[in-house]
């Protein structure tokens, strides 16, 4: 082994997130302003003077808001406090029309908790420090595009006011697959909940912090660390991360870069860095800014909150895990499908109710194989079909009943029940795809028999071919729609009767 790998080994990245999720509510945290961002609105026309900081103006607690985050915290194991409170964050900067934000300080709504995930077939748990609420900023442009080269910048306060919950992590993460993963399921568990959407521009930010530490000299591979490199340790906070994608690749940049500067000799310096995603490098933004340069201090126009009786009432649905861990058991689905079949809730509700109605194994080809795949590959989500699973299920009873074949189910009638939104009986009889029904398979039956009155005679006479033949001339006076079962069964009743 040459000395550069030993020292490689020798120490480790540590990796904690600061993660803002805009919480789904319709209207803003301290206001009645919407929520709703039109991609084609007017800056600040969602907008009122709470939101804009106009003098006099006060603030009213979202009670959705709070909701959200005691969902949050349920699902993240935090102690919710018996009493919340917030905290004006001071700092004076355009994006901020009161010149403080109001967030939470000391008596965060989330305390502690942790989450679990896999990341390349390994079970990582991460603690979590805190989650707390807090507004959204406005969001600013830069004429021209860069701070450093713009004439004007532009301010929209639309955003201004957005409820956001900031979940931070603890330094748990040594690489950025595992920052990744957490990601993933942290969204995966926050859309269980019902209280945020991936999809909605800007819904994640990340702040990412890496520093490079020496493992402690008598390690082994699970204490690896001690706390006081730990804590003397210079780190870097990245920032303006918007994806899972994104942070994995701002973390990686970052280590490499660290542990560049460690190897030529040089420090690490503790600064706030920023991820530009077009050239895939982090830049310095500023010496990173202490918590003494916020001022922080009670903000007086929100009372504390109490919210143990919140805590009592409010439930939160199964989570991912659990529910696919059910998946496997109650329905005895492989971790393939249970997986699938639980990577949203809205797919693992469909599941559940046409697995009611049908042979569980068959509901979940039917979902995860079939409806899924079509889908996806129309850029359709499961929500967008909710409302026919009476037609689904109906699609699904015809091939259970023998009514259509399953080839013609799954390429005719499910792909034109998505394309063209008709019913699968409508399409069924339009397209003539029923399987020929027994009137016409009776009179094929009676036809064959009449035109070929020698293989009769040989049927009579013991001969073993006679039938296949017979049920061939039948099978093909059809079109081959009929049941070769039933035909058999018609044949032998006739022949003999
Ligand atoms: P700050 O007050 O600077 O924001 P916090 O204690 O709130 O610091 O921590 C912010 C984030 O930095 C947390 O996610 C935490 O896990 C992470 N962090 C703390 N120490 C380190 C470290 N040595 N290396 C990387 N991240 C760290
Ligand atoms: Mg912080
Ligand atoms: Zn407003």
């Amino acid at each position: 082994m040459t000395a550069q790998t030993a020292e490689q080994r020798d120490r480790t990245a540590v990796i904690g997130l600061e993660v803002h999720v805009q919480l789904e509510t319709a209207t803003k945290i301290f206001c009645g302003c919407s929520t709703d961002a039109d991609p084609d609105e007017d800056p600040n026309t969602r907008t009122c003077p709470v939101c804009l900081g106009l003098p006099g103006a006060l603030p009213v607690l979202n009670e959705g808001a709070v909701e959200a985050a005691v969902r949050i915290g349920k699902a993240l194991g935090s102690e919710i406090p018996e009493e919340t409170r917030f905290h004006r964050k001071n700092y004076y900067y355009p994006d901020l029309p009161k010149n403080f934000q109001i967030t939470q300080y000391d008596a965060p709504i989330c305390d502690g908790g942790e989450l679990a995930f896999s990341v390349d077939g390994e079970r990582r748990t991460v603690g979590i420090e805190r989650a707390h609420l807090e507004e959204d900023p406005g969001s600013i442009s830069h004429a021209g595009g860069s701070i450093d080269t713009a004439e004007y910048t532009l301010v929209d306060y639309n955003r201004a006011g957005t409820p956001l919950m900031e979940i931070v992590t603890e330094p748990d993460f040594r690489s950025a697959a595992e920052a990744r993963a957490f990601l993933a399921k942290l969204t995966e568990v926050l859309e269980y909940l019902g209280v945020f959407d991936v999809t909605r521009d800007g819904s994640l930010r990340v702040d990412a912090n890496l520093s490079i530490v020496e493992r402690a000299a008598d390690a082994d591979a699970d204490a690896e660390i001690d706390e006081a490199a730990l804590g003397s340790a210079n780190r870097t906070e990245i920032k303006n991360i918007s994806s899972h994608k994104g942070a994995e690749q701002a973390l990686a940049y970052e280590e490499t870069r660290q542990r560049n500067a460690i190897e030529r000799g040089r420090e690490v310096e503790q600064e706030t860095r920023h991820w530009d995603e077009s050239r895939g490098i982090t830049v310095s933004m500023r010496s990173k800014e202490a918590e003494k340069d916020y001022r922080y201090f009670r903000e007086g126009d929100l009372p504390p909150l109490r919210v143990a009786d919140w805590t009592e009432r409010i439930e939160i649905p199964e989570l991912p895990d659990a529910r696919r861990e059910r998946f496997g058991e109650e329905y005895g689905l492989d971790d393939e499908a249970a997986a699938k079949l639980t990577s949203t809730k809205q797919v693992a509700d469909f599941y559940e109710r046409l697995a009611g109605s049908f042979d569980p194994e068959t509901a979940a080809t039917w979902v995860a194989d079939n409806l899924l795949g079509e889908l996806n590959y129309r850029d359709l989500e499961i929500a967008d079909v909710e409302g026919r699973l009476g037609e689904f299920a109906r699609l699904v009873a015809l091939v259970d009943d023998d009514e259509i074949t399953v080839k013609n189910a799954e390429e005719v009638v499910l792909r034109r029940m998505l394309d063209d939104g008709l019913d699968p009986d409508e399409i069924i009889e339009r397209e003539d795809l029923g399987k020929t029904d027994d009137d016409a398979v009776a009179a094929a039956v009676g036809d064959a028999i009449e035109e070929n009155q020698e293989a009769v005679e040989d049927y009579h006479a013991g001969e073993d071919g006679a039938l296949n033949f017979l049920v061939g001339q039948v099978m093909q006076k059809t079109g081959g729609s009929a049941d070769p079962g039933t035909v058999n069964e018609l044949l032998r009743k006739r022949l003999e009767g």
